[in-house]
């Protein structure tokens, strides 16, 4: 039988991680979690309890409510990923708003929030067979994961890319704030204390800025071949 592995996506806002990881976990037959997705829906409880005021995270109200927020993921056969439920109801759509997107970097720098999540996804990764995607999965999630990506692109090109997506689903929403949403948050995801985005000192970089899809995947599945192939022959 093939060795299973665990494989560590991460990388600044919209460089696409997500659509490569699902690519990849299809290809490979593996599990794929999304941990921004966590980090947005953990926000969104935030939102719906009134625990933001003037943009700012009433941390300690959040903290003492932790225990009462449930995440979970469901397969979507027609979509083919997993989508998230927050408290047992599908939260997919209303995560990915710009309103999420401007307070869920608060909410990720709140230790206790980072680690409530980060438990569970290692728990997740117990199997392997798994790529996860998110900003400290190679460094802190999974520091032994046997192979370690690190996404980058332009933040012109990512803003792009991303205000594209929202566009396509109908939310109006300038270029402009995009940019400055994506600006933001790699500043905060990077300077914040606990796990800041970082590259693993054994991660494959990888600048996407003028790379199409296809040639992404094989680059990557070609990684992930030889690291196979490497741990089969040495075990
Ligand atoms: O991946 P996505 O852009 O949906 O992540 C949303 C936010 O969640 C990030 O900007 C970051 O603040 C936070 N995050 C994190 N750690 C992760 C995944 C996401 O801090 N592992």
């Amino acid at each position: 039988m093939k060795k299973k592995i665990i494989i560590a996506i991460d990388g600044y806002s919209s460089t696409g991680k997500s659509t490569i990881a699902k690519q990849i976990a299809k290809a490979l037959n593996y599990i794929y979690v999304d941990t921004g997705a966590m980090y947005r829906a953990v926000t969104l409880y935030a939102m719906q309890h009134n625990f933001v005021i003037e943009n700012e995270i009433q941390a300690d109200q959040l903290i003492q409510n932790l225990d009462n927020i449930s995440l979970s993921f469901k397969f979507n056969k027609s979509l083919g990923f997993a989508e998230v439920f927050l408290n047992g109801i599908n939260v997919e759509r209303e995560i990915r708003t710009i309103e999420v997107s401007k307070l869920v970097s608060k909410v990720a720098a709140i230790s206790e929030v980072r680690k409530k999540l980060v438990k569970e996804q290692q728990e997740m990764g117990t199997f392997k067979g798994i790529v996860m995607d998110g900003r400290d999965i190679g460094t802190v999630v999974f520091p032994e994961a046997e192979l370690k990506l690190f996404m980058t692109a332009s933040a012109e090109k990512r803003a792009k890319r991303r205000h594209l997506e929202l566009l396509k689903r109908g939310d109006i929403v300038s270029y402009e704030e995009v940019l400055e949403n994506v600006q933001e948050r790699d500043h905060i995801d990077s300077s914040r204390k606990d796990s800041p985005l970082m590259k693993a000192d054994n991660a494959v970089e990888l600048d996407n800025s003028d790379m199409g899809m296809d040639e992404q995947f094989e680059r990557i599945m070609s990684l992930i071949r030889s690291k196979i192939k490497t741990i089969q022959s040495t075990s």
